[in-house]
Formats: structure tokens, C-alpha cells, sequence
């Protein structure tokens, strides 16, 4: 009974969602049919406004609480613009600050142009309502792929979707579905990591957790996503950001396409273009991957937006445009449905225009661009309900919401060694608390936190924990000993550092159980983030290898924002914890690690490299590993991680057995069980995630690669405590992309890996 009336449910809830798209369609087409061509252009610029504040500039004004007038007037009555986001505060702001810059805008959007269409407001909230002063910042995406966690990411973005809606912005440029394998890219830290099915399991989480599960973003908690940056972001060849790649139809499909599929077919709302090249072209002019691919196979029916002034960059920096002009007419033939900061939208509105009275856009080009953003803009609730009250949400910043970042940044901590287990300290030693990231709030949270940089954090923090005041509350201040040792320069370059006191940091060291050191990077994002050495600082090298010359314990917290390479120091540090950038929680989380009070059971979600020169992601061909086979040529190939893609400790032990298969040989139709045993056999509670490779043993056309991530599960065990953890896998799972850039079943022997465990079975025919 209970199955029958969940199906007949599932039925009206169908049925209902089917009769609102299509009330909504026809609001959207009545709408579409009153407006002129210019209304239509109009709708398709997304600018940011000025505001006039006290301070000295507008970007470092605490009180931007009105807008220039006449600037809003000329943009949204005479250039008609549809679109605002990141208006030029550059800071974040209260929700009130946000309601009554919002309420300004959607006034004259509603009440002075003809057809009364409101703007749609868009902001980076990328780990919690980033630009929102007092909301709840979430740990950075990369730890999120390292909890593991399903249901902790799914609900850090609903409570961030709540925040964000009580800042009266309804659409937030997130999730990073980027697939990022080189920790030379900086932008790491905003992705999940290495891994396209890690990518597209929690991008997953994260839209439902915005979006809602039936993707209701009508609902005044929820948010419209942005699934970014379509395609290929953040492999550029260089490492660097905004510059050019190469990568085969093959690879687009295999590696990069899976995360935006999944995305898509949950329901995203939206999706934003990346501003690279590949293979000469780049994405914003291509029309075989904004439309063909995106919009016509993938099925997209949602709105495509630009990057920061990515239209214009194809005639300044990409030079595929002899004008301004011609820019555009590229990018909106190719399929982008909305220019994000056109710099002269003036440029961009008049050119558009034109383009279409000389036949070189279609109109039809313009009605369906213009049709996905009021179709957004319908769904949204914006005509009924333009803006959110933030009396509404009296959870905003709660202590329910506290709690839920907490746990996310207790469970992504990746305990990466643990010599003899020198973890977890007992809370009666006397530690020396030092290294630049030892007492920063900055470096917790990570760029994109009350501004783009992050480098206003600490204005935002007074009341969080760094890890310095975070181990003084577990052990007593009397028990903590800080010298910084190294510092960064505030007012320097991102990555510039002097010595501070490195010689009292070493002295200090002499008189202390153990040492913690917390080094890394200082928060950037984008081409400010660009680096030329993977390797960790010269001074922050230096100060490790004489506190290990002292002979003490050293205790390596990784504070960072990708894997600065840690060869020289590791093997003799006792202990290795990696906490990315955990957010404002992020202090008082390691130190319940360091100290005992949580197990720690993150997994990393990329391969740590051992040298600048050997970054092998961990899905890779069987040729870039050393052969051991008699008679196989020795490439001196260098597969060497530091530590491996999945790699990640506990206080207590876990083991592996009976990994069982349903058959050994399954045929195209049917499904594969596997199961393994997993036992706590240490003497203390644990989380453990159960990760389930495979291996294509031979595939023709294209070398396999020598393993892939086809599932995981965390669950918890007590002490002595066994379960039995059950997969289903299917032929699918088992597919690559073949030269053809076709999807391949082929049948043949492959191998399931969980852990230890490993067991052959064969594809049939
Ligand atoms: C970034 C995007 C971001 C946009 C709006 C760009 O520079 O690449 O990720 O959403 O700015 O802030």
C-alpha cells in the first residue's frame, strides 16, 4: 500500500510540476511577445551599479547604502538591463544592507521601465553566504570532496541557500563542477577535486541542497545554481589562470563532461561558461560546446551565462575579434544567453541591436536567450516576490547553522600521517603553537570569504576561533608557547612572507612536549592566485627543518588551498594533517583532532605530489606508472604521490575482508553486487569511507586507466564492530569514451578494488 500511494504521489507531484512549467512557459511566451528588441538585449546584460557610500572609495565603503540614481536609471530604464550582480562593494554586508540595495534596484526595475521585469541579482556565496556579513562560512569545496559526506554537503548548501535568500539574493554562481587534477591551478580549493565521479555526486548534493529537491527555486529558502565553469577550466596547460589548453573530444568526455551531465540532469537552473581555450578556441565563441553540446545533446534548458567579461576578452585578449562588436556576435551565435559585466554595456546593447537589424544574429538567437533568463526570473518568484525580507529568516547565522559547518570541517580534516601515533596529543603537554597560518582567520577560510581575495576576513572573525586560540581553549593558554616564526605580508603580494622571530620560534621549541606547525599558503583566487613554485616557501621549509633539528616532535598542519609540495620536510615530521581552508570552524575543529575529541576521517580528493615534476593525478594511463613486467621498457615513469587520491587515517584501525562479488561473469544487462566486510578493530568509534575502484584490465582504441572511483559510502563503526557495505554496479559504470567520442561497453576482464580487497570478474558480450 504505502509503495502504491508513494508512486501515485510521485504521480501528482509530477503531474503538478508538469502544469506549473507550463503556466510558467506561457507567461514567459506572453511576456516575450510584448517586448521590443531592445527590451530583449537588454535583459541579456548583467552589469554591476556603483554606490555611493561613506569611506574613502567605494570598495572599502562600510556604509554603501544607496545607489548612484542616475547610473541605475541609465542602465535599467534606458539600457533595459536584466541583470546585476557583485555590486561594487567588494565587501560583504549586512543582509539588512543587502535588502535595502536590492529593494532600491527592483524599485525601479518594477516600477519606472515599461514592462515592470525585475532583475535578477547574482552573487559568488560559494561556501556559505560569502558576501553576507554574520552568515555561516562553510569550509571551501575541496574539503567538502574530502568529507566525503553526502548529506553535510547537501545541507551546508541549503543553509547557505537560506542565508543567501535572507540577503535578498536569489541566484548563487556555485557549485564548481570543474574537474581539477593540477594543483598548479588556483583555483583548487573551489572545486572537488580530481575525481569526475566525486565531482558529480556532490555537485549533485550541493544543487538539491540550493535548489531544493524538485529544483523549486520559487520557494523563499531556496536559491537558482550555477554549475561552473563549463568546460575545462581548470586544466589550462600552463597551470595558470585564464590561459590556454588542449584536450581531445576523449578527454572532454571522459574527464571533464560527467560533473556538468550529473548537474544538469538534477535540474541546475543555470550555468556559466569558462573563460579558457581549448584547442585554439575559445569556450565563449564555441558553438559545438555551448550549443551542440550543451544546450542540444546534454538538453540544457536553462540559462548561459558568461564569465567577467568574457564577450569582450574575445576581442581584447583572445583575438579571435577584430571588434567589440564582432565579440559579441560570436558569443551569442555560439549559445551564451547573458554577457556577465560587459564593460560598456552601452557597447554591448547598442551592438546587439545592430547585429540582429543586419541579419548577423537571429532574432529567434535573442528569443530563446531571452526566454531561458525569464524563464529563471518566473521560477524564481521574482515578479510576485522581487526581493526577501530578512526578518523572514530568523535562523540566519544560528547556532543550528554553526554547528552544521563545524561538522563539515571536523570531517574533512585528512589525517595524512601519524608516526607512531603521535596523534592525538594528551591535553596535559605544553606545545609551541607557530608558522603564518597559526593565528589567521584568513587562511581558515580562503579566498571568497566577505570579499573576493579574502583579505578582509579578519575585519568579519573577532568572534572565531583561530588554531592558535583554538588549542589555548583545549589546553589551558599557559600550555601554548606562539611565535609566529614566518609571516605573510599583509600588504605585500599574496605569497610574499618575511622571517618572524623564526630564531625565538626555534628556542621557544626547546621547551615544549611537542611542536604545531601550520604552514601552507596565504588565501588568493583566480590569476592573483597564480603561482611559479609548487614547492612549499623557502622560509616556511626553513623554519620546519630547524624545528625538526631540535629534535621535538613536529606536528605538520597543511593550511592551503592546493598541495604545496612538502618533500623536503615530510619524512621527518612526525605527524601530517591536512586541513585545506575549514572555514571560521575550521580552528576549533583541528583542534578537537589534534587533542582526541574527533576522529578524524576525511579522504583526500586529489593526489598530494611528491615533486613539482611528477604531477600524476591518480587516474591516469597504465604507461605513466613504472612497468615492473620483464621485458618492459622502463620509462622511469614517475608515479610517486606523496600520498594517493582517497588516502586518509583514523585513530582507530579498519579492516577489510570477504570482498564478495555476485558473479564472475555478468552480461551487458545485468548488474554486479559487491560487497565487503568492514571491522572497527581499534579501540575507539570511527568514520571510514568505503571506496570502490575498478580497472579496465585491457580496452581497445584507448589505454585504459588503472583505476577509477565507481562508488564510496562513509559509514561509522564502534569498536569491535563489523558491516557488511553492498554495491551495486552496472555495465555503465564500467564505460569509457572511445575515440569516437562515443560511450563504450566493451566486454572483457576487469578488477574491483576496495581498500586492500580485490577480485576479478568478466563483461561479457
Ligand atoms: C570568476 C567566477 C565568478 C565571477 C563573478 C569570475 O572572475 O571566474 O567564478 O563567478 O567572477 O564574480
Amino acid at each position: 500500500v504505502a509503495q502504491a500511494q508513494k508512486s501515485n504521489l510521485t504521480k501528482a507531484s509530477k503531474d503538478r510540476t508538469a502544469s506549473s512549467a507550463l503556466t510558467l512557459d506561457k507567461k514567459v511566451e506572453d511576456l516575450l511577445s510584448k517586448m521590443t528588441l531592445e527590451e530583449k538585449v537588454g535583459q541579456m546584460a548583467q552589469i554591476t551599479l556603483d554606490v555611493v557610500g561613506k569611506g574613502e572609495n567605494r570598495f572599502t565603503s562600510y556604509e554603501p547604502l544607496e545607489l548612484d540614481k542616475s547610473e541605475l536609471k541609465k542602465a535599467l530604464v534606458d539600457y533595459k538591463i536584466g541583470s546585476v550582480l557583485n555590486t561594487a562593494n567588494n565587501r560583504a554586508l549586512t543582509p539588512q544592507k543587502w535588502y535595502s540595495i536590492i529593494s532600491q534596484i527592483q524599485n525601479v526595475a518594477l516600477k519606472d521601465t515599461r514592462l515592470g521585469i525585475p532583475v535578477i541579482y547574482g552573487v559568488d556565496e560559494i561556501h556559505g553566504a560569502t558576501y553576507t556579513a554574520g552568515a555561516t562560512m562553510f569550509p571551501q569545496q575541496i574539503n567538502q570532496a574530502a568529507s566525503r559526506n553526502r548529506e553535510l554537503v547537501k545541507r551546508g548548501a541549503a543553509i547557505t541557500a537560506y542565508e543567501t535568500r535572507a540577503s535578498s539574493i536569489p541566484w548563487n554562481f556555485s557549485p564548481v563542477l570543474d574537474l581539477a587534477p593540477d594543483p598548479r591551478f588556483s583555483r583548487q580549493f573551489e572545486s572537488f577535486g580530481e575525481d569526475p565521479y566525486l565531482a558529480a555526486e556532490l555537485g549533485v548534493q550541493m544543487i538539491d541542497g540550493y535548489e531544493g529537491d524538485n529544483n523549486d527555486i520559487g520557494h523563499a529558502e531556496h536559491v537558482a545554481s550555477c554549475m561552473k565553469h563549463f568546460l575545462g577550466y581548470q586544466v589550462p596547460t600552463t597551470g595558470k589562470d585564464r590561459t590556454p589548453t588542449t584536450l581531445s573530444e576523449t578527454e572532454l568526455r571522459e574527464y571533464h563532461l560527467p560533473s556538468f551531465k550529473a548537474a544538469v540532469d538534477a535540474g541546475s537552473h543555470t550555468i556559466m561558461i569558462s573563460s579558457g581555450i581549448i584547442n585554439g578556441v575559445p569556450v565563449h565563441s564555441n558553438h559545438d560546446i555551448l550549443t551542440k553540446l550543451l544546450k542540444e545533446e546534454l538538453g540544457f534548458k536553462g540559462l548561459v551565462v558568461t564569465d567577467w567579461g568574457d564577450i569582450e576578452y574575445l576581442h581584447t585578449r583572445d583575438k579571435i575579434a577584430a571588434t567589440h562588436k564582432e565579440a559579441i556576435m560570436l558569443a551569442i551565435n555560439a549559445g551564451i544567453d547573458m554577457s556577465m559585466v560587459p564593460y560598456q554595456y552601452e557597447t554591448f546593447c547598442n551592438g546587439l541591436v545592430e547585429l540582429v537589424k543586419e541579419g548577423k544574429v537571429k532574432e529567434e538567437r535573442i528569443n530563446d536567450a531571452v526566454r531561458r533568463i525569464l524563464r529563471v526570473k518566473y521560477a524564481l518568484n521574482l515578479f510576485e516576490k522581487p526581493t526577501t525580507n530578512p526578518k523572514d529568516y530568523p535562523k540566519f547565522g544560528s547556532k543550528e547553522f554553526e554547528q552544521a559547518s563545524y561538522q563539515m570541517a571536523a570531517e574533512s580534516i585528512t589525517l595524512l600521517k601519524n608516526q607512531n601515533d603521535v596523534l592525538p596529543l594528551k591535553k596535559n603537554v605544553k606545545v609551541l603553537v607557530t608558522g603564518p597560518n597559526a593565528n589567521t582567520m584568513r587562511t581558515l577560510n580562503g579566498a571568497w570569504t566577505y570579499s573576493w581575495q579574502g583579505e578582509k576576513v579578519d575585519e568579519f572573525t573577532e568572534k572565531y576561533n583561530t588554531i592558535l586560540e583554538a588549542v589555548q581553549k583545549e589546553i589551558g593558554e599557559r600550555n601554548v608557547t606562539y611565535v609566529p616564526g614566518v609571516s605573510y605580508k599583509m600588504d605585500g603580494k599574496y605569497y610574499e612572507e618575511s622571517a618572524d622571530q623564526m630564531d625565538k620560534a626555534i628556542a621557544a621549541a626547546k621547551n615544549v612536549d611537542a611542536v604545531i606547525l601550520c604552514l601552507g599558503e596565504n588565501t588568493s583566487t583566480e590569476t592573483p592566485g597564480n603561482l611559479s613554485d609548487l614547492y612549499l616557501s623557502a622560509l616556511q621549509t626553513e623554519l620546519a627543518q630547524k624545528l625538526i633539528a631540535t629534535g621535538k616532535p613536529v606536528i605538520l598542519v597543511l593550511n592551503e588551498g592546493r598541495p604545496r609540495i612538502i618533500s623536503r620536510i615530510e619524512p621527518d615530521v612526525k605527524a601530517v594533517v591536512q586541513i585545506y581552508q575549514p572555514g571560521n570552524f575550521g580552528g576549533d575543529a583541528l583542534a578537537d583532532v589534534l587533542f582526541g575529541d574527533v576522529n578524524p576521517s576525511g579522504k583526500l580528493p586529489y593526489n598530494y605530489p611528491r615533486y613539482p615534476n611528477a604531477l600524476v593525478p591518480y587516474i591516469h594511463k597504465p604507461s605513466a606508472e613504472q612497468q615492473t613486467v620483464a621485458g618492459v621498457y622502463n620509462y622511469e615513469a614517475d608515479y610517486n604521490p606523496q600520498y594517493e587520491f582517497g588516502h586518509g587515517l583514523s585513530y582507530t584501525t579498519f579492516q577489510y575482508s570477504k570482498l564478495t562479488l555476485s558473479k564472475s561473469e555478468i552480461g551487458k544487462n545485468e548488474q554486479l553486487t559487491v560487497s565487503v566486510d568492514v571491522k572497527n578493530t581499534g579501540t575507539r568509534e570511527g568514520k571510514e569511507t568505503v571506496q570502490v575502484f575498478t580497472s579496465d584490465l585491457y580496452a581497445s582504441g584507448i589505454s585504459p586507466d588503472m583505476r577509477r572511483l565507481r562508488r564510496f559510502e562513509k559509514i561509522s563503526l564502534k569498536p569491535g564492530e563489523s558491516k557488511t557495505v553492498t554495491f551495486t554496479l552496472s555495465p555503465e559504470d564500467l564505460a569509457y569514451i572511445s575515440r569516437d567520442g562515443k560511450k563504450t561497453i566493451e566486454a572483457g576482464d576487469f578488477e574491483v578494488k576496495i581498500n586492500d580487497q580485490k577480485q576479478k570478474f568478466t563483461l561479457l558480450d
